[in-house]
């Protein structure tokens, strides 16, 4: 399978609108991020994780082809804003979107007209499915099982494919998921900045422990904000095995 980060910025995107630091200064593309999205495909299918307000820009250099599955990690902005630019991807048929509970009442309260029950005849449409965390899926002939984390109070959706897991905006996990995450060996995993905690993320060295818990071959770090400093010297930075993930790269897993 072949995995690509979409977007590894954190809610804001670097650069941050108004900020003269040097990294949202920077010419370097790896320092340029958009918000937090990823899509997952074979030969045969395709899922895109997370579908956040930066999402026609990150779709439009993809080959037109059918996106067989939206799995939404949760319903913040940053993760759901683009959910009505996926429109054009209807001429392939309906657009099946996965979430849990929580976030499928979110869409649904913050795109009405997207989800009423009549639309126009002949309106694609976009279809929400609620998910539960440990429900095994299969989308084409990709693997998915759903894990919960925490970001601060809210209980979201993480996802595993095979030895591959991908979490992001978590802060907190139940001991009894780590389970789930057993025989992990790429783990992307979100990471804010060096220092001071923050309510609902992880930080750098708290994204390293979870990762060592979880004996994560290669770790990637995404949902970054500009404090993690410039990409090449920040990744310097990281002790081996970890790296921090830039819009646009590829991973084989
Ligand atoms: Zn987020
Ligand atoms: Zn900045």
């Amino acid at each position: 399978m072949k995995f690509r980060f979409l977007g590894t910025g954190t809610s804001n995107g670097v650069p941050v609108i108004g900020c003269d630091c040097e990294v949202c200064g920077s010419s370097d593309a790896r320092d340029k991020r958009y918000r937090t999205a990823a899509m997952l495909e074979t030969e045969h299918s395709r899922v895109l994780i997370d579908c956040g307000p930066d999402i026609r820009m990150q779709l439009i250099p993809l080959p037109f082809r059918k996106i067989d599955a939206v799995l939404l990690t949760h319903g913040h902005y940053d993760h759901v804003g683009g959910i009505d630019d996926l429109r054009p991807y209807c001429s392939f048929g309906d657009m099946d979107i996965y979430a849990n509970d929580v976030t499928v009442e979110t869409v649904r309260h913050n795109f009405p007209y997207c989800f009423a029950e009549n639309l126009y005849p002949g309106v694609p449409k976009l279809n929400l499915h609620t998910i539960r965390k440990h429900v095994a899926m299969r989308i084409g002939d990709i693997d998915i099982m759903p894990i919960e984390v925490m970001h601060d109070r809210l209980p979201i959706l993480g996802y595993r494919f095979g030895t591959m897991a991908y979490i992001t905006d978590m802060k907190t996990i139940a001991q009894d998921e780590i389970a789930y995450l057993e025989g992990v060996e790429t783990l992307v995993i979100n990471a804010l900045r060096w220092e001071k905690p923050h309510h609902s993320h992880l930080i750098i060295p708290e994204a390293i422990d979870f990762a060592r818990k979880i004996g994560a071959k290669r770790t990637y770090l995404t949902h970054l904000t500009h404090k993690i400093g410039l990409h090449d010297k920040a990744n310097a930075r990281l002790p081996k095995g970890f790296m921090f993930a830039y819009d646009g790269m590829e991973l084989e897993v």
